[in-house]
């Protein structure tokens, strides 16, 4: 009996220093994630669930990114709160308008895995405690799909960026993963052509079985520098201001470029329609961004005479160069600006909290009626009723001249307008590392032949589990191609940034 005894005490012990030896080894894989903006946070949260020690390494002084402007919302099939407001929709037609947007560009096998993923991604976001229940039709889509934060109780709303990072923050100070803020990565260590770790502009090693690229696009306009990545791909666009902070100056593109990753569709730059033309500052490099959920809302957009000229809710490649075709400026042929304008029927259903701070900010002008809002824009008053009446009359037989066919509200009679100036800038680049469904980044191996950029492989008793070198969010390209939807960029940052973060833990193979 005290054999036995002694025997099950001997077992016991054993399991569980190998239980202990396995959990440290886990705890002892050691994740770097370059850049704290949605794709980076997202990443780091999967790798920390999966058992990692994972360290967030950014740049500026705070988390957030470009994540943080977001505003008109991130995309899903097959949700919950689309079901909640019985809107019909499908992964398939998600795709289809994916596709077509990005104009045969896309590698479609990326964007299965967006699509599919895209319910789940609005699950997981809900599940963190940021609720999605207010849903837009934004241009390109063929169904209501882009999920935000509707107005509380009192009436207020949380910008969609905003609350989605602030809440994410929070769970990584939770998580007790370590954050390295104003740190910026200026090479990637690489161990027979492996990726090992990161080097600081301080010349700090951070050493790491996985890194994980996250450092956003290359849209950005910093103070005194040049941006050299935008120069390099795109000098066509770089005389436009921007809506992307100082940040986004392709850094991760260059990281990647060095140790030998391909890069994808790098002149795709995508130019929004709507920036802000601040009244006070016409000429600012750094616009704020008149999101395309205004539009979305019924929100209209017409040229100096007061005629519309565009479908508002197209391409924003098609509306852009609509903006440049018909509003350009006499003197400069680039510059160009239309008017934003919405009736009070549009701003209740875009909410008026939110339509309020733009106006405290000087950037939308409340006016009294059609008499007032023709003074502001130096029209004769029936120019412009003329054109309301018949934009109502065409949203009755559900279709117009330009082939708008969804008409979110009303423009006559409406007891005040909204005005804004807006003008086309540099918002988002398609372009950018290419990565596998996995988030692994590729190199070239063959002519046209891709495969990924190794790290360790490490073999344990049960399985094999890959670690390396992965990359998810706006530094990656494949997902959009020539044009990007509104919202699919949330999405991209939450499908791929929670694969890339179970991955780079060897959570799956
Ligand atoms: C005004 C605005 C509104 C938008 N609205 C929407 C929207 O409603 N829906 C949508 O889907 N998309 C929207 N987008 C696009 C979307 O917000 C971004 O493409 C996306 O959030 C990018 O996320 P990211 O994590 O890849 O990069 P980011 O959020 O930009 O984060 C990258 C981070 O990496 C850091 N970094 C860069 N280089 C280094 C380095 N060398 N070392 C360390 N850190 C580094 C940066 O400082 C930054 O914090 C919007 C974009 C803008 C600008």
């Amino acid at each position: 009996m005290r054999f036995w005894h002694l025997v099950i005490v001997v077992i016991a012990i054993v399991i569980g220093s190998t239980f202990r030896k396995n959990q440290k080894q886990e705890m002892s894989r050691k994740v770097v994630v370059i850049g704290g903006g949605l794709a980076g946070l997202c990443a780091a949260l999967e790798a920390r669930a999966a058992g990692a020690a994972v360290t967030i390494i950014e740049k500026e002084a705070k988390l957030g990114g470009n994540s943080a402007k977001a505003s008109s919302g991130m995309n899903g099939a097959l949700t919950a709160p689309q079901s909640a407001l019985h809107i019909e929709d499908s992964v398939d037609l998600f795709m289809k308008d994916t596709l077509a947007s990005g104009g045969g560009l896309c590698d479609e096998n990326l964007v299965q895995t967006l699509v599919q993923e895209s319910n789940d991604s609005i699950y997981w976001i809900e599940q963190q405690g940021v609720p999605l229940r207010s849903i837009s039709q934004c241009g390109g889509h063929s169904k209501p799909r882009t999920h935000r934060i509707a107005q509380d109780s009192n009436g207020r709303t949380t910008p969609v960026g905003w609350g989605i990072m602030r809440t994410l923050q929070k769970k990584v100070q939770d998580d007790n993963i370590t954050l390295m803020l104003s740190s910026s990565v200026a090479k990637l260590i690489t161990h027979q052509d492996k990726v090992t770790g990161v080097l600081l502009q301080d010349n700090q090693l951070v050493e790491a079985d996985s890194v994980i690229l996250t450092s956003g696009g290359f849209a950005g306009k910093p103070k005194d520098k040049e941006n050299t990545v935008l120069k390099e791909f795109a000098p066509e666009v770089t005389h436009l201001a921007t809506t992307n902070g100082p940040w986004a100056t392709g850094d991760g593109i260059k990281l990647g470029q060095d140790v030998g990753a391909a890069v994808k569709d790098m002149d795709k730059v995508q130019v929004h329609p709507t920036g802000f033309v601040d009244p006070n500052d016409p000429g600012a490099d750094t616009k704020f961004l008149a999101p395309e959920a205004l539009r979305a809302a019924g929100g209209i957009l017409m040229n100096a005479n007061g005629l519309r000229f565009t479908n508002e809710l197209g391409r924003r490649d098609v509306v852009s160069n609509d903006i440049f075709q018909h509003c350009a400026s006499a003197n400069d042929a680039s510059l160009a600006i239309a008017y934003l304008i919405m009736s009070e029927e549009a701003v209740n259903k875009y909410d008026r909290s939110s339509i309020s701070f733009y106006e405290h900010k000087g950037l939308f002008h409340q006016l009294a009626g059609i008499e007032e809002l023709a003074k502001y824009m130096a029209l004769e008053p029936s120019i412009l009723s003329k054109q309301f009446e018949l934009y109502d009359q065409e949203a009755k037989t559900g279709g117009d001249q330009f082939g708008k066919s969804v008409f979110p509200s009303t423009l006559n009679n409406s007891m005040a307008y909204w005005v804004a100036k807006v003008t086309p800038s540099c918002h988002y680049t398609m372009g950018g590392l290419m990565i596998d469904d996995g988030a692994r980044v590729l190199k070239e191996a063959n002519m046209n032949q891709y495969t990924p950029i190794s790290g360790l492989v490490l073999t344990t008793q049960t399985n094999t589990k890959y670690t390396g070198f992965f990359a998810a969010g706006e530094v990656t390209g494949g997902v959009h191609g020539r044009n990007r939807l509104a919202g699919n960029s949330l999405l991209e940052c939450v499908v791929f940034g929670r694969i890339a973060g179970k991955n780079a833990a060897g959570r799956s193979h």
